[in-house]
């Protein structure tokens, strides 16, 4: 069912996919809502936490009915969440999660920023938040973002009143706007930022409320609403054929890592804000109430404005290019105002839609996808002008090598000219990769120093060409990135960001290494040549305690793209032990440790990040009881691929296979995370999963959540499922039955096991269980109860029911020793006896 809604979407999409990857165009409905956004100098900043927290419906009403300046501050990337199209978490999450939020913006005309948070993970009150990042930064961000977009209105999400009820990360966004917004005019707040930017006054701020805040439609319409606004965002527009609802769903269903394909909702819609701050509103319903949004906004704007007013009430869509000598002369006028914000702004607007009205089309195509730091690359520009206009190409400019190619030719109507450069790369050009992840983050922020970086989607592209035009006598400079057009058969023509690359980059073939004993293994590395003819060697960095051999490997690759594997033998120390290594590649006396990561889906353009390339050896001391383990797959987890690395047999076993005769063999049977919640097949089969634990078997279960379990006996005894996690990953485990079999065989555990955790405890703990149950370890959050529901043992006939709300799924592949350690106990429950009887 869930393949089928994601392939429903992809089509959906496919609509709107193409912007993500070619240069955009505009037709005549297109030039017109640009000039109608042209006239409406006002703006709203809309406030949340994550990607996906948008509403698209406000923020496409915003953009495309009120025509306001719209953009979307998500304070974080959203790397702390679940990818459910591909293999990419954390970091790389947010590289992606970036790019779905800019995809949702070129479908809602919105703008995205963001703030240096980092999603950290689920988080249960805004003091833990505003604790873990750091609260100054991203206060600064904010307050940054809104002095640098100035926005008239800003309109936050969630409710800064409602603490300790929603994700602490959604609270704090509504609580740092509301203090943003009174420190952002304050000269002595940020002082520093002022050295780029000027202090600025929203004038109101609201909180976009709904019913779901009140519990139910019902309360929300008792409630009084005299502080409130409301807008119609099902309204139609002729000029898109679409509804606005529709265009906020296709705008949500670019969220497609989340799962946010969705289908299109048309009608009328309410949405309501709610008045939190700033200049009251006199009885209407105007969000601008008191501020000019036309160009009389700004001293010397009347002209202008008189002009493009004109434009649009005469707006010609048989031939946009008629009013190239008012657009020509609103952009004359307009370069002359004083107001340096509302300049560039307007100034951008103004030249893509002249741009547009000529059907110019400007392009500068690299012949290759990336190049290395002094590496030679062709270009191809292509220029036509496909109105009657009169435009000639004064000269080229190539932005980051600072030549300028001089033309001087007159563009004829719709006569295409290629002209090809070659250029040199700089050998100071930075990699492509995104400039947040160039220095170590903190759990909680990214470390970004350049200021006018900090809050930018994206990295700006390095290369670029100015081609620099005179429109009818008027100079105009028309700046296009360096792009790579290819074409597949099977999928048209496409197109990538031309990307600067390191000479080399190497990676290794897992994140973690797990050596369950002392004996060796053998570790490739894959070197890849960023440029032709590359030769030199590779080491490796590694921890005291290890060996490694050979020292170097000698790599040679004739050919740019081309890859070299080599291999490196590791051998652990006798003790337990941890530590990262390193492959360094030596290439005349420079050393490469970086791996280049790829991003590739068809929704979003194409990405590479650049990353230290590193791995994690652990050497466990762990011992073990049973080997042959069946594993029952949930929403998905590395459990089985984590167990196999440390020497069990793990056979994976399908839902329809659940029978007597297929279970009677295993040591131990592991359900995978939220099996309960997504199998049918369970309610059927649980009962040959107790009856195998009744007879001697051992029955492991991982977190299910509380909502929507599938089978009434979920344990063989009263047990109910709850909420209740424990988020901090460093919260202290009490251990309540120290001589328990489970913490003590064949591993001792102790309180080194529960250090080094990552992301958190557990989740989704039982918070009532019958008496038959042990609970083993009691911890929480700070401030909160004890929660002892963590892990449970229970007897049952001559076998061991044990429920688990402990993270192993984030921890194995985290390498953490302890995780391990206790999960091969509960293997082991039970084993303790046969061992002694073989004895
Ligand atoms: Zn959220």
């Amino acid at each position: 069912m869930f393949q089928l809604r994601l392939c429903l979407v992809l089509f959906l999409s496919s609509i709107v996919s193409l912007q993500a990857q070619q240069p955009k165009t505009y037709n005549s409905s297109e030039i017109y809502e640009a000039v109608q956004k042209l006239n409406v100098l006002g703006s709203v900043l809309y406030i949340a936490a994550h990607p996906d927290d948008e509403n698209t419906r406000l923020i496409s009403y915003m953009s495309n009915e009120v025509k306001a300046r719209t953009a979307y501050l998500s304070l974080t990337r959203g790397d702390g969440g679940q990818n459910l199209i591909g293999p990419e978490i954390r970091e790389l999450l947010g590289v992606i999660r970036t790019q779905e939020l800019l995809a949702a913006r070129r479908v809602d005309g919105g703008e995205q920023r963001f703030s240096r948070a980092n999603d950290f993970g689920y988080s249960k009150h805004p003091d833990e938040t505003l604790e873990i990042w750091d609260k100054d930064e991203v206060l600064a961000d904010v307050v940054w973002t809104i002095r640098t977009f100035k926005p008239d209105v800003i309109i936050n999400r969630f409710d800064h009143r409602r603490a300790g009820k929603t994700h602490g990360h959604h609270t704090a966004s509504a609580m740092l706007s509301m203090e943003a917004f009174d420190l952002a005019d304050n000269n002595d707040a940020y002082p520093t930022q002022l050295e780029y930017t000027a202090t600025w006054q929203p004038k109101r701020l609201f909180y976009n409320t709904s019913w779901w805040r009140y519990g139910s439609q019902e309360a929300f319409n008792k409630l009084d609403k005299s502080n409130m606004l409301s807008f119609d965002v099902g309204v139609y527009y002729p000029s898109k054929g679409m509804s606005n609802n529709e265009v906020a769903a296709l705008a949500s269903s670019q969220h497609l890592c989340q799962g946010f394909g969705r289908l299109l909702q048309r009608g009328s819609q309410q949405e309501y804000i709610e008045f939190l701050k700033g200049e009251a509103l006199n009885d209407s319903d105007n969000i601008f109430e008191g501020i000019d949004t036309s160009w009389n906004r700004v001293a010397s704007g009347k002209a202008i404005g008189t002009i493009l007013k004109s434009v649009e009430t005469d707006f010609n869509f048989k031939n946009p290019a008629s009013h190239l000598p008012q657009l020509l002369e609103a952009y004359k006028l307009l370069q002359s105002i004083e107001d340096e914000h509302w300049k560039a702004i307007k100034t951008k607007e103004l030249k893509t839609i002249i741009e547009a009205c000529t059907g110019l089309y400007l392009e500068a195509s690299a012949n290759t996808p990336n190049a290395a730091p002094n590496a030679v690359v062709n270009l191809e520009m292509e220029v036509v002008n496909r109105s009657t206009t009169n435009i000639d190409l004064v000269s080229y400019t190539l932005s980051a090598l600072h030549t300028g190619v001089t033309k001087n030719m007159s563009l004829v109507s719709n006569q295409k000219l290629n002209f090809e450069e070659s250029i040199t790369i700089p050998s100071n050009s930075n990699y492509t990769t995104p400039y947040w992840l160039n220095k170590q983050s903190t759990l909680g922020m990214y470390s970004v120093t350049d200021q006018n970086l900090i809050g930018l989607p994206e990295t700006p592209r390095a290369v670029s060409v100015d081609f620099n035009l005179l429109i009818e006598g008027t100079p105009l400079t028309i700046t296009k990135p360096v792009v790579y057009r290819y074409s597949k058969p099977d999928k048209g023509e496409l197109y990538r960001p031309f990307e600067i690359i390191p000479i080399v980059s190497a990676s290794l073939s897992d994140d973690v290494y797990i050596f369950e004993n002392n004996q060796q293994k053998d570790i490739e590395v894959t070197v890849k040549a960023g440029k032709n003819h590359i030769e030199g060697y590779v080491e490796m960095a590694y921890p005291n305690d290890w060996q490694v051999y050979p020292k170097k490997q000698r790599i040679a690759i004739t050919n740019k793209g081309d890859i070299q594997k080599v291999i490196f033998t590791v051998i652990p120390p006798n003790n337990q032990s941890e530590g990262l290594i390193t492959p360094m590649v030596n290439i005349d006396g420079e050393v490469y440790t970086d791996e280049i990561i790829e991003i590739d889906y068809a929704h979003i353009p194409y990405q590479t990040v650049l990353m230290p390339s590193k791995s994690k050896v652990v050497r466990l001391d762990i011992k073990k009881q049973g080997n042959n383990i069946g594993y029952i797959e949930g929403a998905g987890d590395v459990v089985p691929e984590s167990l196999r690395q440390i020497g069990y047999d793990v056979t994976v076993i399908a839902p329809e296979q659940i029978s007597p005769e297929n279970l009677d063999d295993f040591d131990a049977i592991v359900v995978g995370i939220r099996a309960y919640n997504i199998l049918e097949d369970l309610v059927f089969k649980q009962r040959f999963l107790l009856e195998y634990v009744k007879e001697g078997g051992n029955l492991i279960i991982q977190y299910n959540t509380n909502r929507g379990i599938k089978v009434d006996n979920l344990a063989p005894y009263d047990l109910h499922i709850s909420r209740d996690r424990v988020t901090d990953e460093n919260a202290e485990i009490r251990i309540l039955e120290p001589n328990h079999q489970i913490l003590n065989y064949p591993n001792k555990i102790d309180q080194n096991d529960f250090e080094g955790w990552v992301q958190e405890r557990g989740l989704y703990f039982p918070d009532n269980w019958s008496k038959e149950f042990t609970p083993l370890l009691a911890s929480n959050d700070k401030g909160e109860n004890s929660k002892e529901g963590a892990l449970l043992v229970a007897k049952y006939g001559k076998g061991n029911y044990i429920y688990t709300g402990l993270s192993f799924f984030r921890e194995f592949p985290a390498g953490v020793p302890g995780a391990y350690r206790l999960f091969a106990n509960l293997l082991s429950a039970g084993k303790q006896d046969e061992a002694s009887l073989k004895n």
